[in-house]
C-alpha cells in the first residue's frame, strides 16, 4: 500500500480503478476530487470552490461541516460508538422523543434505519402486518429507495432495471398540474387525488390495500406540489377503507420546504412518517419511521419484524439530535422560507428573460425549474428519460454552471434548486446570477 501523499490526481486515480458509483456507466464518469467544504461551499484540491446548491443530495441541509454537528458526532464517538438496538441508548431516545414533539399529529414511536430506503420497506412490512393486507399504492412519478421493495414502490425509470420487484404494488397518476395526465379537467380527478385513488381501489379491491405511499412533495422526479386538498382528500379515502397512508418526506422533511414538514403546508398527517436525509444533514447514515398512536399501540402487544445491525446507530443519533437543535437555534426553518421567497422572486423575474422557462414550482429552498422549447405547447427541453446526446441541452447547462462555480443537477428538463437550508442571501443571489447567464443555453434551443 502507497503511504504518499493523497494528491488530486492520486485520489482520482485509486477511485477510477477502485469505486463503484451509482447509476453510472463506470467508463463515462470524471468525478472531481473533493478536497473539503464549508457551509454552502465544497472545494477541490486546486482551491477551486463550488457553491452546493444541490446540498449535495438535498440532504446537506446545515451545509458542510458545521462545527457544531461535528462536535456532536465527535462527543458521541468518545462516550460510546456503538451498542446493538436491543439496549437502551441516550441519543437514540432523546431523538425518538425529538422526533415525537416535532412531528404533526400523534406521530410518536420511531424505528431508527440507516436511510430512506430501509425506512421505507420497514414501513411497508409494518403495514402489512399491521392491516393484514399485501397491496400498496404508489406513484409513477416517485423515488423512495434503491432496496428491492423500496425500489418496486418506485416509479422512475431506475425501477425498470430491477423488475419484476416486489409484488402487490400498484401504481396511480401524480397531480401533475403544469402536465396533467388527465388533461386537467375542472374538477381534476387525479389532481384532486381522492376520486382517482377511489377508482383504482374498485378495480384493485380495497380489502387487499395496506398502505398509499406517496412523497407529499414529489422530489426527485420533477418538483411536483400537489393543489390545496390534494394530501386531504388521499387521507380521506384512506380511513374510508382502512388503508395505512404513508409519507415519504425524506427529501422533502425537515425544513426543505420552508415547514418542518411538508405535510405541515396543508395540515394532513399520515399514519406513517418515512424521513432521512436532513434529519441529520447526512454527517452519519439515517433514516427513521415513525408512526402514529394507533400502530405504536399495535406494537406494544404485537411483533415488529424488522432489525438491523445499525438501527439506531448512536453516532447518527447523536447527530439527528444535534441537527435538529441547531434548525431550532438557528432559526433554520424561517430561512428556508425566507431564502426561499428570494430565490422565488428571483427566478420569476429570469422567467420575463428566458423564454425557456416553462414553470417553477417551490416552496422554502425546494425548486423545480421546467425547461420548455415552446411555452405553448409545452414541449420539453429533452424528453423524458433523456439519455447522452438527448439529454445534452441540460447537460451543457449544468456544466457551464459548474464552469462558473454553482453545482446544479436536473431531473430531465427540469432544473433542481435545492441549497443547503443554511444559504444566505449574497450566495442566492449568486447562483441567480449564473443561471441567468447558463439559461441563455437553453433559450437557444427555443422554438417560440
Ligand atoms: N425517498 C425519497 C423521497 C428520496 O428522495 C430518497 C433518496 O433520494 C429515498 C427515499 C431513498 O433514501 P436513501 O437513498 O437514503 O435510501
Amino acid at each position: 500500500i502507497d503511504a504518499g501523499a493523497w494528491t488530486a490526481e492520486r485520489v482520482k486515480a485509486v477511485d477510477k480503478e477502485y469505486v463503484i458509483h451509482s447509476w453510472s456507466v463506470q467508463g463515462s464518469l470524471d468525478p472531481i476530487p473533493v478536497a473539503g467544504g464549508s457551509g454552502s461551499w465544497f472545494w477541490d484540491y486546486d482551491g477551486r470552490k463550488y457553491l452546493d446548491f444541490q446540498s449535495q443530495l438535498v440532504n446537506l441541509n446545515l451545509g458542510h461541516q458545521h462545527p457544531r454537528l461535528v462536535e456532536a458526532i465527535r462527543a458521541q464517538a468518545e462516550e460510546l460508538c456503538y451498542i446493538g438496538p436491543g439496549f437502551a441508548e441516550r441519543s437514540r431516545a432523546e431523538l425518538a422523543e425529538m422526533i415525537a414533539n416535532l412531528t404533526p399529529g400523534d406521530l410518536k414511536m420511531s424505528f431508527f434505519t440507516t436511510g430512506g430506503a430501509a425506512a421505507n420497506e420497514n414501513a411497508v412490512r409494518l403495514a402489512r402486518h399491521v392491516t393484514g393486507r399485501h397491496k400498496i399504492v404508489a406513484r409513477y412519478r416517485s423515488y423512495h429507495g434503491a432496496t428491492a421493495g423500496a425500489m418496486s414502490l418506485t416509479g422512475d425509470p431506475r425501477r425498470w432495471a430491477a423488475e419484476p420487484g416486489i409484488s402487490g404494488v400498484v401504481r396511480m397518476l401524480d397531480p401533475y398540474t403544469y402536465r396533467c395526465p388527465a388533461g386537467h379537467p375542472d374538477p381534476c380527478p387525479v389532481c384532486s387525488g381522492g376520486p382517482h385513488l377511489e377508482e383504482l381501489l374498485q378495480y384493485e379491491n380495497p380489502e387487499t390495500v395496506a398502505a398509499v405511499i406517496v412523497e407529499p412533495v414529489t422530489g426527485t422526479n420533477g418538483l411536483l406540489y400537489p393543489p390545496d386538498g390534494y394530501l386531504q382528500s388521499l387521507r380521506e379515502v384512506c380511513d374510508r377503507y382502512g388503508i395505512i397512508l404513508i409519507f415519504d418526506e425524506v427529501m422533502a422533511g425537515f425544513g426543505r420546504t420552508g415547514e418542518w414538514f411538508a405535510c405541515n403546508h396543508w395540515n394532513v398527517t399520515p399514519d406513517i412518517l418515512i424521513t432521512a436525509k436532513g434529519l441529520n444533514s447526512g454527517y452519519v447514515p439515517l433514516g427513521a419511521m415513525t408512526v402514529n398512536e394507533r400502530i405504536s399501540e399495535w406494537l406494544r402487544t404485537n411483533m415488529f419484524w424488522g432489525g438491523m445491525t445499525y438501527a439506531g446507530h448512536p453516532l447518527a443519533c447523536a447527530s439527528g439530535v444535534a441537527s435538529l437543535r441547531i434548525m431550532q437555534d438557528e432559526g433554520v426553518v424561517d430561512n428556508s422560507r425566507a431564502m426561499g421567497e428570494r430565490l422565488g422572486a428571483g427566478l420569476a423575474k429570469l422567467a420575463e428573460r428566458h423564454p425557456s422557462i416553462g414553470d417553477i414550482r417551490g416552496r422554502g429552498l425546494f425548486y423545480g425549474v421546467e425547461l420548455v422549447k415552446n411555452r405553448a405547447t409545452k414541449e420539453p427541453l429533452v424528453p423524458f428519460n433523456a439519455k447522452g446526446p438527448a439529454a445534452a441541452p441540460v447537460g451543457k447547462l449544468l456544466k457551464a454552471a459548474m464552469e462558473r462555480g454553482v453545482y446544479l443537477t436536473a431531473n430531465f428538463n427540469v432544473l433542481r434548486l435545492t441549497p443547503p437550508l443554511v444559504i444566505n442571501a449574497a450566495e442566492i443571489d449568486l447562483a441567480l446570477g449564473v443561471l441567468d447567464e447558463v439559461l441563455a443555453l437553453a433559450d437557444e434551443h427555443y422554438q417560440g
